[in-house]
């Protein structure tokens, strides 16, 4: 069984995470996009809010779960048995970020980080964008699925 988690902070989800997810699907038999709460963050939705847009976005598939976790990224990936972390790349700053994650975790668990690069529609989307979009009640349609627009 090829377990992915797919970490992060959805907040909300977005057009970029869900062509990410989307793309992932034939390389893993399940995807766990898991909301990483940081009690120092933040945050515009609640954990389960977020949950729930990520439940109804995926609806029609079924290997896509989604969960929230607390502590570290790769005790949560040991504790559900998932042996592949997925991560977007839309830059190079998030290259830069995402490399030494991505080698500390291998080397604290073995687990292998897969990239998969943004595709060029949804490059420029960002969580804290539509978040700042939101607040000033502004449309984000074009954004986020439709599930988070209802
Ligand atoms: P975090 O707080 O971990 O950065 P995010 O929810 O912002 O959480 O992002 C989770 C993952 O989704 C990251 O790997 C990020 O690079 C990726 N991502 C976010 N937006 C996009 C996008 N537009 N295209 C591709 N990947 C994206």
């Amino acid at each position: 069984m090829k377990r992915a988690v797919f970490p992060g902070s959805f907040d909300p989800i977005t057009l970029g995470h869900v062509d990410i997810i989307k793309r992932a699907i034939p390389l893993f038999d399940e995807i766990v996009i898991a909301i990483g709460i940081n009690a120092d963050k933040k945050y515009m939705f609640s954990p389960e809010q977020r949950q729930e847009f990520i439940r109804q976005t995926f609806s029609n598939e079924p290997k896509i779960k989604t969960a929230s976790y607390k502590g570290l990224t790769v005790d949560y990936c040991k504790k559900i048995d998932a042996t592949f972390i997925l991560r977007g790349l839309r830059n190079p700053a998030d290259f830069e970020f995402e490399k030494a994650i991505a080698q500390t975790n291998r080397k604290l668990s073995g687990i292998e980080t897969v990239f998969l690069l943004t595709s060029a529609e949804t490059s420029f989307i960002s969580s804290s964008i539509v978040r700042d979009i939101l607040r000033n009640n502004g449309d984000v349609s074009v954004l986020v699925p439709n599930t988070v627009i209802k």
